[in-house]
């Protein structure tokens, strides 16, 4: 059965274009309900550790560089079929591929600044978040 959390975040490009409002709004509009939030900055170091996957990919240096940039916005969200209904939400990694009324087709600049993060799987949604938040930041 598909899990009911997904972790996202708003990404510091969409933060510095004064997005996070109208993101949030697409995303409660979506039937999200928050669990947990926060605002903060990441190092480059702890973008490093989020990203770790990535890390032989030519482009890892230029992505913990620019998530650690500026200030991220980080949640926990909540509905049925959480992970895979914000994938499709948020649209395709390049926004240039993005479906008309996705988050990334409609905030995102480049497939390095692409507005937000979505989990991958319901794993990777629970590793995520006990990666950003503890037990007493949940509501
Ligand atoms: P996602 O699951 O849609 O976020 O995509 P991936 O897991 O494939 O990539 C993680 C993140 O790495 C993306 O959201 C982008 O921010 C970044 N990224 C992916 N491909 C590229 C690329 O070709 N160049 C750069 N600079 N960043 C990339």
């Amino acid at each position: 059965m598909a899990g009911n959390k997904t972790f996202t975040m708003i990404k510091p490009d969409a933060v510095e274009m004064n997005n996070i409002g109208p993101i949030l709004a697409m995303i409660n509009n979506a039937g999200y309900k928050v669990e947990a939030l926060k605002y903060m900055k990441l190092t480059k170091e702890q973008a490093g550790l989020f990203y770790a996957v990535h890390k032989e990919r030519p482009f890892f240096g230029e992505l913990t560089e620019y998530m650690s940039g500026g200030p991220i916005v980080a949640a926990i969200l909540v509905k049925e079929n959480a992970v895979a209904d914000y994938r499709k939400l948020i649209g395709a990694t390049d926004p240039s591929k993005a479906e008309d009324g996705t988050i990334r087709k409609i905030f995102a600049k480049s497939i390095a600044a692409n507005a937000v993060h979505g989990s991958d799987s319901d794993e990777n949604a629970e590793i995520e978040s006990n990666f950003f938040f503890s037990q007493l930041e949940r509501f």
